[in-house]
């Protein structure tokens, strides 16, 4: 096994961030998440409660994990919201909460993380993604508006620090069995899975795998990629 490596996963305390966080923790590495509420997925998990939109919140914790695990080497960019609504109703606090968290927190971490990335000369950045940002989804021009633009952070960083040994990427799920989805009427659920050439929702862990692949060895000269993990439904984009 390799040496332990300090791996952020902002919002790990449910959902995609905590399978993410059981996949290294599984590996030896040491993790710390962000997190807004309740409790940490593990007692291994260093958790930190926070919201990843202040920035004094992401110094602070930063400085916390640093002390704790050592400088971040690998940064998972997953906390999220979605604040769904018809374009003509949304208001200016829907669209501009769900921006703020879901491109403003991963901005304010990926700030922060390339510090000591570039000190290091490595380090891993996976943001976040969907489907949604290259798919479209009515009701949900705020998320993915949001998630889009995930991708054009992937792109210029990948640019600006590519050359320091860092990669960035966006890990982009379709449909994912979680309290996201659960919210959904079973109707609306049904109508999906018809859409979707794999026929389901995918469990978490089937994306903490393509995360954890990216953050690995054999991931070294993938950068600015968008992968997909959405049983076929945006075939590729
Ligand atoms: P969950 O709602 O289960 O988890 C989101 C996590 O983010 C929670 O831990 C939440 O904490 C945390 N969070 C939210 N806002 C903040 C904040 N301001 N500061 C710190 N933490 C925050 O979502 P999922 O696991 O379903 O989704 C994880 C990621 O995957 C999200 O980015 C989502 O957009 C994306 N995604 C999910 C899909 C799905 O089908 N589930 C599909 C495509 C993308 P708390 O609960 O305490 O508020």
């Amino acid at each position: 096994m390799s040496e332990p490596r300090s791996v952020l996963i902002t919002g790990a305390n449910q959902g995609i961030g905590a399978a993410i966080a059981a996949r290294f923790l599984d590996q030896g590495d040491k993790v710390s998440t962000i997190y807004h509420s309740g409790q940490a997925p593990d007692e291994r998990v260093l958790g930190i409660v926070g919201d990843v939109t202040d920035t004094a919140t992401v110094e602070g914790a930063f400085k916390q994990i640093e002390a704790e695990n050592g400088p971040v080497e690998v940064l998972v960019a997953n906390a999220g919201i979605t604040r769904d609504q018809l374009l003509l109703r949304m208001t200016d606090a829907e669209f501009d909460s769900v921006l703020a968290v879901n491109l403003g927190g991963a901005f304010k971490c990926v700030r922060r993380a390339s510090k000591s990335m570039l000190r290091l000369k490595r380090g891993r950045i996976v943001l976040i993604g969907s489907v949604v940002a290259m798919y479209g989804s009515p009701g949900q021009v705020n998320y993915s508006s949001s998630k889009a633009a995930l991708v054009g952070m992937a792109r210029s960083l990948t640019r600006e620090i590519g050359s320091r040994g860092i990669t960035a990427n966006v890990v982009a799920p379709g449909f994912i069995d979680t309290a996201m989805t659960a919210a959904l009427p079973q109707e609306r659920q049904d109508a999906y899975k018809a859409t979707i050439p794999a026929g389901r929702f995918a469990q978490p862990d089937e994306v903490a795998g393509v995360v954890h692949f990216l953050a690995g060895p054999d991931a070294g000269y993938v950068s600015g990629a968008v992968i997909p993990v959405d049983g076929g439904l945006g075939m590729g984009h």
